[in-house]
């Protein structure tokens, strides 16, 4: 066994504290991987503080991982030691279901081992994120992180950036498109730098009036503050597409009625509690409503081959694991620039 340093959450209402466990030896289809970096997503929030319910503690969260090979099982045939890998929200499935055939594993019908807060597939061992010196993963559900990116700057890709791609490939996002990103944060800076990167003209509907200048240096045409009711005026029936990554209770209706006629909005962000939508605001103009869950392996390998050829990464705050607490503190505050990613060298010892 594979002793890894970690930090884990031990119950819902407690910080999170450093924490010692065993991985498994890498078996013949396993990569090991030592990691470098690992990103901070507002679902590590959720799941830590278990405010979807269910949580599985101890739990060191933590989906966003990328680092070095260290060892390959005899089957491995994609991966060698030295190579940077990448691991997103899934380590596992079924891989026989209709969904894993069809490479939507995260539809995985006996249910996808999550990459924490989850079980290995015998649905007995529980998994454990990136927070961690180190990770096996099945090679099947290693990514390869393409030449050429930050490293630190790419680690958000593996969830943020899969899962803002996702939806504007499902909703064949365009040149000339009008795509509203709703919060600028971790999954919506990402979302700005994919819409605009094929082509699609970017309205930016935040809280936080201060990230004005960003969401146009980011790639966005405008920014509209949605704490002047003015902006539901001026935009309403103006956009083809709305990406949602909100991750608190807000009305949807305010926004919906933005879509021009047939427009679709896609939620993204998980409040915990549900949220009233009035039929009349998706009848009207046949508007859609529609969600997204990351994306497949295949495609998330597609959106790092994509971000490789348009050179986009995620805006970085680096922080050592000491500070996680804090980093959470400040994401429920909106006040990150746009996502903190963890060195886990912070974690050596
Ligand atoms: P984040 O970095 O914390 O960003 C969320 C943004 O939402 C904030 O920066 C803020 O933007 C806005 N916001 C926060 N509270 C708000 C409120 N009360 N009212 C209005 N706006 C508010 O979070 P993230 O990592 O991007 O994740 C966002 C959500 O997506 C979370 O719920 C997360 O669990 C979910 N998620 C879903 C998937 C999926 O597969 N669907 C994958 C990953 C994450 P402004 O300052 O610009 O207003
Ligand atoms: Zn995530
Ligand atoms: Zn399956």
């Amino acid at each position: 066994m594979l002793k890894t340093n970690s930090y884990a959450a031990h119950t819902a209402g407690s910080p999170l504290a450093p924490y010692s466990f065993e991985r498994r030896e890498p078996g013949p289809e396993d990569v090991l991987i030592d990691i470098l970096y690992c990103g901070v997503c507002h679902s590590d929030i959720h799941q830590a503080r278990d405010e979807w319910g269910g949580s599985i503690f101890p739990m060191v969260p933590g989906h966003e991982i990328v680092g070095r090979v260290a060892a390959v099982g005899d089957k491995v045939t994609r991966f060698k030691v030295g190579d940077i890998a990448g691991v997103g929200c899934m380590v596992d499935s079924c891989r026989t279901c209709h969904p894993c055939h069809d490479d939507h594993e995260q539809f995985c019908e006996k249910g996808a081992a999550w990459t924490y807060n989850g079980t290995e597939m015998d649905r007995h061992t529980p998994t454990f994120g990136g927070y961690s010196t180190r990770i096996v993963v099945a090679e099947r559900f290693t990514l390869k992180v393409p030449a050429g990116l930050d490293l630190a700057a790419a680690a958000p890709l593996l969830c943020a950036g899969i899962t803002t791609y996702s939806p504007l490939r499902q909703w064949q996002c365009s040149p000339g498109n009008r795509v509203g990103v709703v919060g600028l944060g971790g999954l919506g800076h990402m979302a700005v730098k994919l819409a605009a990167s094929m082509g699609a003209e970017v309205t930016v509907l935040s809280t936080s009036a201060a990230k004005g200048a960003d969401a146009l240096r980011l790639g966005a045409h405008a920014f509209e503050s949605t704490r002047d009711q003015a902006t539901f005026k001026k935009l309403a029936g103006r956009l083809d597409l709305i990406i949602d990554t909100i991750s608190a209770p807000h009305d949807y209706n305010a926004y919906l009625g933005l879509l021009r006629v047939r427009g679709a909005m896609v939620l993204l962000g998980v409040p915990p509690q549900p949220t009233p939508v009035a039929a009349f605001m998706l009848i009207s103009g046949n508007r859609r409503l529609a969600g997204s869950l990351i994306g497949g392996i295949a495609e998330t390998q597609e959106m790092l081959d994509h971000c490789a050829k348009h050179g986009i990464v995620s805006d970085i705050e680096v922080i050592p694991i000491q500070k996680i607490n804090e980093a959470y503190d400040r994401m429920m505050k909106g006040d990150v620039r746009y996502r903190f990613v963890i060195d886990i060298a912070s974690l050596a010892g």
